[in-house]
């Protein structure tokens, strides 16, 4: 049979290599850049979370976007598949903190390398790079091959694509396999970014850029209803925009899901608090305070706070506090002092919505998981047409799912 993929990403390369498994099996490869994986070599830092060392029952609950759907997947290739096949290519791996899984290395192009390894190790598979495909041709109903933009036709019994989202459309996933599908007469579910930072408060955001906060606790709220919506520990970063940095960008995943969500966003209602001193009570860090506020008793206030906050963020808190700035500290009453907890304590911020997604980690929505066999990822409408990776309609959270998504369904649209 003869295979075609359309894009060389982790979906598309998994696939080629369960594809080129069946030997009597002739695999075409295309990829639009000139090189293998670009997004990869961009995941996790440079560093790539290869995927989770969790169970599959573990895997789903960490995938609100679908994650029933990718079942059988997961069972056809697991975790330790993607290990194996790694380690079996020379490069190790380890487990860092929240079960991910990284090459030791912490370097992605190693990652990529053995991908690259691994696919040369099949001689029917050939890869064909700089090679953009625009269109999927049918009759009646089944694949019969694609047009590239050079105009050639290559004819193709199968044809699996996995171009990817709509995230960093630069890395060459710029949402073109939507339109693919959609002209066959899928339904594409709303494309939204996921793990996207978030627009906020730009008065107090702006003045603060570039400054990444660790160790707080943050938490997101509907106070309309005064629910919580996200709770995280960990790190922030303010931006010209708002916020990001890997609490804001997981809580992004939650928001995005939450009822009346962009109404909410219109009226106001989201409102991110950060506990700047979450090891210290309220006590503890008027206990702190008034120590500093000792040393420093002849300062005037806007010299007081060195110790306490990073320099950044010393002249909002203080516009926050309301405190005059010039006041000697040893003139601060204790209500000031108390405002000045609270507002360490809680540190509000008015969320103003989603980034674009092209600035996301993951795109959510896409093909229609109704549409697709997911024992075997063939289009429901078009026999022959296959579907791997973030194109389908699901996305996880951060921790190594997504590419885990890619490998399952990869090797799963590859098998049959
Ligand atoms: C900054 C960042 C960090 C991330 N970090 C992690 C992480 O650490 N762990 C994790 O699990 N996930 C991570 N992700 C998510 C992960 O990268 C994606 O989920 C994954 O790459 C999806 O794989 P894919 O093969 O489906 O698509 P892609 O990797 O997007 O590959 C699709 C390929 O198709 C090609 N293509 C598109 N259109 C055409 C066409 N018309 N013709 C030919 N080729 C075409 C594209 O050029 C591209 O190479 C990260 C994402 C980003 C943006």
């Amino acid at each position: 049979m003869k295979v075609v993929i359309i894009g060389g990403g982790p979906a598309g390369i998994i696939s080629a290599i369960s594809s080129a498994k069946q030997k009597e099996n002739k695999v075409i490869l295309l990829e639009k850049n000139k090189t293998l994986g670009k997004k990869l070599l961009i995941t996790g830092k440079g560093r790539c979370n290869i995927t989770s060392s969790l169970n599959i029952e573990d895997f789903i609950k960490n995938i609100p976007g679908n994650g029933k759907f990718l079942y059988s997947a997961f069972q056809n290739f697991t975790n330790e598949d993607i290990i194996n096949l790694i380690e079996s290519n020379g490069l190790k791996v380890k487990e860092e903190r929240g079960n991910r899984i990284f090459p030791v290395t912490d370097k992605a192009q190693d990652v990529l390398n053995c991908f690259i390894k691994e696919l040369k190790k099949y001689k029917n598979i050939e890869t064909k790079l700089g090679e953009k495909v625009e269109k999927i041709i049918t009759y009646e109903n089944n694949v019969k091959g694609v047009l590239l933009s050079s105009k050639e036709i290559i004819e193709a019994d199968k044809i699996i694509l996995a171009t990817g989202g709509k995230s960093y459309p630069l890395t060459g996933s710029n949402g073109e396999g939507y339109k693919m599908a959609k002209e066959l007469g899928h339904h594409i579910e709303s494309i939204k970014g996921s793990l996207v930072p978030l627009e906020a408060d730009k008065f107090i955001c702006q003045n603060m850029q570039g400054l990444s906060l660790r160790n707080i606790k943050m938490e997101i709220k509907d106070i309309e209803k005064n629910k919580k919506i996200y709770e995280d520990f960990g790190e922030l970063l303010f931006t010209h925009f708002g916020v990001s940095g890997p609490t804001i960008l997981s809580s992004s995943a939650h928001l995005l899901r939450y009822k009346n969500i962009d109404k909410l966003l219109k009226e106001n209602k989201i409102k991110l608090y950060i506990d700047l001193k979450p090891a210290l009570s309220e006590e503890e860090l008027d206990k702190r305070i008034l120590r500093d506020f000792e040393e420093f008793k002849n300062k005037e206030f806007k010299n007081s706070l060195d110790k306490l906050l990073p320099k950044k963020m010393i002249e909002t808190v203080i516009k926050l506090s309301k405190i005059n700035e010039y006041k000697r500290v040893n003139e601060i009453t204790k209500e000031e002092r108390q405002k000045l907890v609270a507002i360490l304590k809680k540190f509000e911020i008015n969320i103003e919505g989603f980034r674009p997604v092209e600035e996301a980690i993951v795109t959510a929505g896409g093909i229609s998981t109704k549409e697709i066999n997911p024992k075997t990822m063939e289009s429901k409408i078009i026999k022959g047409l296959y579907f791997a990776g973030e194109i389908i309609d699901v996305d996880a959270y951060t921790g190594g799912f997504n590419l885990q998504i890619a490998y399952s369904t990869g090797f799963t649209a590859g098998l049959s």
